[in-house]
């Protein structure tokens, strides 16, 4: 497996490959999650590149960039028994050099869910994967559901810019007992973890909910403000029923052929997000 450190070592490697190359973003300290993303793309592609950037155009000013956990050698590590070909780790500096002012922004799909309490943070997003789509060009680019709202961002962005890449959407992957697998888990002490369950329980009652026939878009909302509330110490950022095509909340009722539940809920310092998406009736 090769490494490259510099936009010019990927733009390189990039002209010597022929034949389907897949890419996965990520911002490293690997996990089930990302090697979920990962083996689909080495199943899928005869090249597969893997990003490891830890982006500071999608942190906030009070966010946690500088104590974002980092293992360049166990990740380097985990792709390379994966079968990747490529791990791109460019530098901060080089990706954003002083001077640096162009940015994507994708308008309406950000208003809303994690774009109104982090409001620069998709735009970060969109910058990167725009600038590593110009310099791996894939054909393929997977990307987990765990980050539903970012998977539409990209969908948008893509369409809307000619990108002529497949954005593949993956499962999320959960720890044994429900919790969704992320980086940011690593900072919960014993008893945050066990009180970060409250995502996923909550996701339960809002479908046992649609199960005994709710489909008020505000009960379903105040079911799941009301799981949350059940353990005093996590603090909800949002608990929204949305429409999963343009994530616009409901008047009324919600759409049977496809609704977004989404959570994003402070355990401890951290915030943890979660979603499960219902569609006629699963
Ligand atoms: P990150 O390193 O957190 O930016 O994530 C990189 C990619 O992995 C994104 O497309 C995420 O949606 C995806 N991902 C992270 N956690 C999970 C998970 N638990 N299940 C599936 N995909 C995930």
């Amino acid at each position: 497996m090769k490494r490259l450190n510099s936009v010019e070592a990927m733009r390189s490697f990039r002209r010597e490959l022929e034949g389907e190359v897949g890419l996965v973003p990520t911002m490293g300290y690997l996990h089930e999650g990302h090697l979920s993303l990962i083996r689909k793309a080495v199943e899928e592609n005869d090249h597969v590149v893997v990003s490891l950037f830890v982006n500071p155009a999608q942190f906030g000013p009070a966010e946690d960039l500088d104590k974002y956990p980092r293992d360049l050698e166990r990740d380097a590590r985990l792709c390379a028994e994966e079968g990747v070909q490529a791990l791109f780790v460019p530098a901060t500096e080089e990706i954003y050099p002083e001077g640096y002012q162009t940015y994507i922004e994708v308008t309406r799909l950000t208003q809303y869910l994690c774009g109104l309490s982090r409001p620069t943070h998709f735009r970060g997003v969109c910058t990167i994967v725009a600038k590593l789509f110009q310099l791996v060009r894939p054909g393929k680019a997977y990307f987990g559901l765990k980050d539903y709202q970012q998977f539409k961002v990209i969908e948008r962005m893509v369409k809307d810019l000619h990108f002529p890449v497949e954005v593949i959407p993956c499962p999320i992957i959960r720890e044994e007992d429900g919790l969704a697998m992320s980086s940011r888990n690593k900072y919960l002490s014993d008893k945050g973890r066990k009180e970060a369950l409250v995502l996923r329980k909550t996701l339960n009652k809002a479908r046992d909910a649609l199960k005994k026939g709710v489909r008020s878009a505000r009960e379903l909302e105040r079911i799941m403000e009301e799981s949350v509330r059940s353990v005093p110490s996590a603090r909800l950022d949002y608990a929204r029923v949305a429409d999963a095509e343009t994530l616009e909340p409901f008047e009324g009722d919600i759409n049977p052929g496809g609704t977004l539940f989404a959570l994003a809920v402070y355990v401890e310092e951290t915030r943890l997000i979660d979603n499960m998406v219902w569609s006629n009736g699963q």
